[in-house]
Formats: structure tokens, C-alpha cells, sequence
């Protein structure tokens, strides 16, 4: 008992930035190396996770979505 609660103090001591592998505290939002922001959770490689990315989503959404018109509007219409 008290030899696994040691063992989660010490895994949740540090984690590491998924983009630049750097080793930061475990109460960080952002990289102190390369200014990512990541999530205080970490998964079960010790890696911070990535707060998910609605910007990137939303353009590949509507790059599509013109593909689509395009296809429409040249072959169908
Ligand atoms: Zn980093």
C-alpha cells in the first residue's frame, strides 16, 4: 500500500511535452521549451495530452466541405 502510493507520488512528479519531449512540472499548461500548451493529465507514457485541437478540426471540416462543392459544381451541376 504504502510502496504504491510512493510509486504514484513519484510517477506524477514530472511529465513529459509531447512535442518536444522535455520534461516539465506536473501543474504546467504550457512547454517552458517549446511554448506548446498541453493538459495537466498525462497518459500512460508520462506524456502530457494534447488539449484537443478545434481550430485544426474546423479547417480540415471546411476543406472538405469546399472539395465537395467543387466536385458538385463542376461535375454535377
Ligand atoms: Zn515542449
Amino acid at each position: 500500500m504504502t510502496m504504491a502510493k510512493a510509486q504514484k507520488g513519484l510517477m506524477t512528479t514530472a511529465k513529459k511535452c509531447p512535442a518536444c519531449f522535455g520534461s516539465l512540472p506536473m501543474d504546467t499548461k504550457e512547454c517552458t521549451y517549446c511554448n506548446q500548451s498541453v493538459k495537466a493529465s498525462i497518459n500512460k507514457h508520462g506524456y502530457a495530452n494534447k488539449p484537443i485541437n478545434w481550430y485544426a478540426y474546423l479547417m480540415c471540416f471546411l476543406s472538405w466541405a469546399g472539395l465537395m462543392i467543387y466536385i458538385w459544381w463542376v461535375f454535377i451541376k
